[in-house]
């Protein structure tokens, strides 16, 4: 990894993980890597928390596609589905650095847009959900097939690694990353004689476009949250969401697979 050796270290400043993360700097600065102070100027962008952790560190840096990212967790045993690595054992990440011990994955992201203005990008998911105690209703176009009309908490779309977050808590499936798909699951659908939904999660593919046109009906400023970010705008009506070209490179451990990761986060 002779070509990369920026590290950018994203987390959340405090006194005693600054004193953590000294000894890691200076390993890594003994073995060739820089240490930058700027994301901008990293090939690799680290960050040090939990998953939530690198969901910021992934937004916050912009999505870049010109460099890796990877995730190390604060307390040993602490387990993450987007970090390979732990502070307690930080050599081994260094050691794995300089050996080539890696390889690079590649996670698919989903696009946003609202209200037809700008596009943003998730790499869990995008949820939509009503902000007040009646339901929303929206209407869902799978490309331009008018699908269903949904009535009810909303809907969170979620990428195949979000699939086992929010999606998850409400029996979405789990999906392998290797499958460049993303997945609509409801929360708390209205199924009745005027509201029929299809009532189970449902994967599409990545040439579709999942259209949703928000009934203007006073409840019609539902709280979107792109990742683990609130979205500021009030009123909202078409949100669209496909598959974007961006991906996520991450470097992985060997003998570290997606599956081994969801078996030892929950089983
Ligand atoms: P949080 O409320 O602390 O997150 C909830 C939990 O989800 C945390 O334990 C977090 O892990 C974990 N998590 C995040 N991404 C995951 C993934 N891809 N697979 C498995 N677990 C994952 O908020 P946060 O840490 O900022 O994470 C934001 C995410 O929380 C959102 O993207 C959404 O998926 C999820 N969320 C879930 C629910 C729910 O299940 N009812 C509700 C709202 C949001 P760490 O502790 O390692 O950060
Ligand atoms: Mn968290």
């Amino acid at each position: 990894m002779a070509e990369r050796s920026n590290l950018y270290f994203y987390y959340k400043k405090d006194d005693e993980l600054e004193k953590k993360l000294q000894p890691l700097f200076e390993l890594a600065r003994e073995n060739g890597f820089d240490i930058v102070d700027h994301a901008d100027k990293a090939n690799i962008i680290i960050s040090v928390g939990g998953d939530g952790m690198f969901l910021q560190a992934v937004r916050k840096t912009g999505f870049r596609q010109d460099c890796l990212y990877t995730g190390i967790t604060r307390a040993e045993g602490e387990a993450g589905l987007y970090c390979d690595f732990n502070l307690e054992r930080f050599d081994e990440m260094v050691h794995s650095m300089m050996h080539e011990e890696l390889e690079v994955r590649r996670f698919p992201v989903i696009e946003t847009n609202v209200n037809n203005n700008t596009s943003f990008y998730c790499l869990n998911e995008v949820s939509i959900r009503s902000s007040l105690i009646k339901t929303i209703t929206m209407d869902v176009y799978i490309d331009d097939l008018h699908f269903e009309t949904f009535q009810g908490d909303g809907l969170i779309v979620s990428t195949p690694t979000g699939s086992t977050a929010y999606n998850k808590s409400i029996n979405g499936a789990v999906v392998d990353p290797k499958l460049p798909c993303f997945q609509v699951s409801e929360l708390a659908s209205l199924n009745n004689n005027r509201y029929r939904t299809l009532g189970s999660s449902f994967i599409l593919g990545a040439e579709r476009t999942l259209a949703l046109q928000i009934t203007q009906d006073g409840n019609d400023h539902p709280i979107i949250g792109l990742d683990n970010e609130a979205l500021p705008i009030r009123n909202v009506h078409d949100v669209t969401v496909k598959l974007s070209d961006k991906l996520i490179k991450t470097i992985k451990l060997k003998n570290n697979s997606y599956w081994e990761r969801v078996k030892r986060t929950f089983l």
